[in-house]
């Protein structure tokens, strides 16, 4: 007979509850969860698919792996030898050239269990805050934007939201792809009331976009300018909602000196828009009983991410859209944990439990509960700088976990230098075929989706039980248990005289760790343990010790967590692309995802079902700019940037605006003769926030 296992999806930040099917050791099938209360049973074409990614043993890592010397192979080696050299070389590496000396490059696929002991190991037991994670390409925009404007990290909505509604801003999201799931909760929301408006922010006419009342196909990066104009407009139509200012908000009136200048008129013509289309938006919004903005990739992967995020912050504020149902600035995370990383502090801006490291109260709080020496108040070095750093030496090692920044982060070529330069490199991983695992010296087999236990955040701060239906293949084990036992291993190395950093014996008593540290903080969760989750379900922090469940909304009575008690407008001046078009890189390249596929394509790229729906890697041109250029469907073009060149068949669609062209961001080197289209993306970032502006680059096309 086969089991029934509770779990939760392991590919996006919707958090789907699902039903693992397994016998004899097997994943046989798989079902939504009709109980959760992010899918009430819903799947999408990725989550469906996950038994087929768990079916084959084929480029999954069975067993531990060391190369003697660069030039030498990876032989097989057991757990201890591996485990004792990557303890010796970190240790050495840090009694030489200090703490900062090494790196720890992570992800939001881990659990938030496995992300908090990585944590803990580089910031409690080495002193380091060099420990980051691909979640920086992801969201920590959003994060920067939460902080200023409402004093806390986390988004202020739930998915119920999405029912609520009546006017809906789709901004730098093609949620019909990228959030499918939810994307059909608002489908049928908008169907059983059509008087839904939806307004979709977005330069490509996605299939997201192809639904909208309005699409409003700004030219690229050009968000803050819109986002102002409709301010304007709400302004001095006198939409805005003038008590909620007063009462619950600081910054109005420089804000609103600002947004003077910025015109219907003028900032349409910055956006490339009809300036009726932008008054349209604004007068949707302002008279909207309830507006709900979503927004992703499209805000965040920017090198102004940070100020794209406060400008639409802003229009929810200046009209009271928040804090009650159907309103917020909602921010959709891409990973599954995403969420989960940032709730322990696992990037290396933050401290456990939206601590800040520049705090020397809250370094004291940590050091105290962890009962380590003292926590290191250097900042740590987010991704793009981690990487610079590995390859002018002041980064000697580093250990990657679960993600493969030789495809995903911008500049593929300065990431590969950054690793060959680097002394000792550890690559942690479940498959064997991503284009980082080359590059490790030690290669540690993790377990992977549907082998191990633990928990994950969703989008609306909902924490689920992640669990077992199956043991891992060969000797691979789950991450939270090879950082501890490494952990401990340094410990006795470098500090043995601090208490003991690394007892866990189970994910649960890592939870129980992390939810102490949460007490006081704006995502307490002390009330929320292991058998509440059994019992209750997944729940939404905070949930503090006494109550009977999480909090829904956020600033429901209009009370901020800013010191002043009040939400902060930021006066944000719209600024353009970090790499603007010119004659030698006359087109902006744009890059995002498709609908089957996940990322670097570990998982969903085993499953031939999920290249139905695009076979290829393509790059997407205009038809008139093609006929231009004498290109046509289906020829070989190269793409170039400063950094590199990319060569991908061509696709003609007028879903591209003239002058802008796609391609999506999962085809890797096992399905080209390079790294992907990220080998020419930029590597500018937002100086706030560290995100990379992974969506735009400037680029010329020529046949190839
Ligand atoms: Fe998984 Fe996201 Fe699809 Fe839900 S929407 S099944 S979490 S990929």
């Amino acid at each position: 007979m086969p089991t029934i296992t509770k779990s939760t999806c392991c590919y996006c930040g919707v958090g789907c509850g699902v039903l693992i099917e397994s016998q004899d050791e097997r994943i046989t099938g798989i079902k939504g969860d009709p109980d959760h209360p992010a899918n009430y049973g819903r799947l999408c074409s990725k989550g469906l698919s996950l038994p087929l990614t768990v079916a084959s043993d084929v480029g999954r890592a069975f067993y531990p792996e060391m190369r003697a010397n660069r030039d030498a192979p990876r032989l097989r080696v057991d757990w201890d030898t591996a485990m004792d050299t990557v303890a010796q070389r970190f240790t050495e590496i840090v009694r030489k050239h200090g703490p900062d000396a090494v790196a720890f490059y992570v992800s939001g696929q881990l659990l938030t269990e496995d992300y908090y002991v990585f944590n803990k190991l580089a910031k409690g037991l080495i002193a380091t805050n060099n420990i980051d994670t691909n979640s920086r390409l992801c969201m920590s925009s959003a994060v920067t934007g939460y902080k200023l404007a409402f004093g806390a990290d986390g988004p202020p909505c739930c998915y119920d939201d999405l029912e609520y509604a009546k006017t809906v801003i789709f901004a730098g999201s093609n949620m019909a792809y990228a959030h499918p799931v939810l994307f059909r909760r608002l489908e049928a929301a908008k169907a059983k009331d059509p008087s839904i408006r939806w307004i979709v922010i977005d330069p490509r006419r996605t299939d997201t976009a192809a639904m909208a009342d309005l699409h409003l196909a700004i030219e690229p990066g050009t968000d803050v300018a819109l986002f102002n104009g409709m301010l304007h407009h709400l302004i001095w139509e006198g939409l805005v909602d003038q008590a909620y200012i007063d009462s619950n908000t600081d910054g109005y009136t420089a804000l609103k000196n600002l947004v003077r200048e910025y015109t219907p008129r003028m900032a349409a013509d910055l956006c490339g828009i009809q300036e009726k289309d932008l008054i349209q938006a604004a007068e949707w919004f302002g008279f909207s009983p309830a507006a709900l903005s979503l927004y992703c990739m499209g805000l965040n992967q920017s090198s102004h991410g940070t100020d794209k995020n406060l400008a639409l912050i802003n229009l929810h504020l200046a009209t009271g859209q928040i804090g009650r149902p159907g309103a917020g600035p909602f921010s959709l995370t891409g990973q599954p944990n995403a969420m989960g990383g940032r709730e322990v502090g696992g990037m290396a801006t933050m401290l456990a439990a939206h601590r800040d490291i520049g705090n020397p109260a809250h370094r004291a709080e940590v050091e105290e509960l962890w009962g380590s020496a003292t926590l290191s108040d250097r900042p740590g070095l987010p991704a793009v700088d981690m990487f610079d750093a590995l390859l002018d030496g002041r980064i000697k090692a580093v250990w990657i976990v679960c993600t493969n920044p030789v495809h995903s982060m911008p500049d593929i070529g300065k990431i590969r230098a950054a690793l060959n330069s680097a002394e000792f490199v550890v690559v942690q991983e479940a498959y064997t075929q991503t284009d980082t695992v080359p590059y490790a010296d030690v290669l540690l087999p993790a377990s992977s989706w549907g082998e191990k236990t633990g928990t994950a955040t969703n989008s609306e701060r909902r924490i689920s039980r992640v669990r077992q239906a199956i043991n891992a293949p060969g000797e691979a084990k789950a991450d939270w248990w090879i950082a501890n036992q490494i952990g401990r291993r340094i410990q006795h190395l470098l500090r043995p005289e601090l208490r003991d950093l690394f007892p866990f014996t189970s994910p649960e008593m890592v939870f129980d760790e992390h939810r102490r540290l949460t007490v006081g903080r704006d995502l307490d969760i002390a009330g929320l343990s292991y058998s509440v989750l059994e019992t209750q379900g997944p729940q939404q922090w905070p949930f503090p010790a006494g109550e009977s469940g999480g909090q829904t909304r956020r600033y429901t009575d209009g009370k901020f967590l800013t010191p002043t008690g009040r939400a902060q407008f930021h006066a944000t001046q719209y600024q353009p692309v970090a790499e603007p078009t010119n004659a030698r890189y006359p087109f902006h390249l744009l890059t995002g995802r498709l609908r089957d596929q996940w990322h670097g394509m570990s998982r969903s790229g085993r499953v031939a079902a999920a290249f139905s729906h695009a076979p290829e890697a393509t790059l997407t041109m205009h038809p008139v700019d093609a006929e231009r250029r004498g290109l046509q469907a289906g020829s070989l073009v190269t793409i170039t940037s400063k950094r590199a060149h990319v060569v991908l068949p061509l696709q003609v669609s007028d879903e591209m605006q003239s002058g802008t062209v796609f391609a999506a961001m999962h085809w890797n080197a096992q399905f080209l003769n390079c790294g992907g289209i990220n080998e020419v993306s930029s590597s500018a970032v937002d100086r706030r926030s560290f995100q990379p502006e992974l969506k735009h680059a400037a680029v010329r096309v020529e046949a190839a």
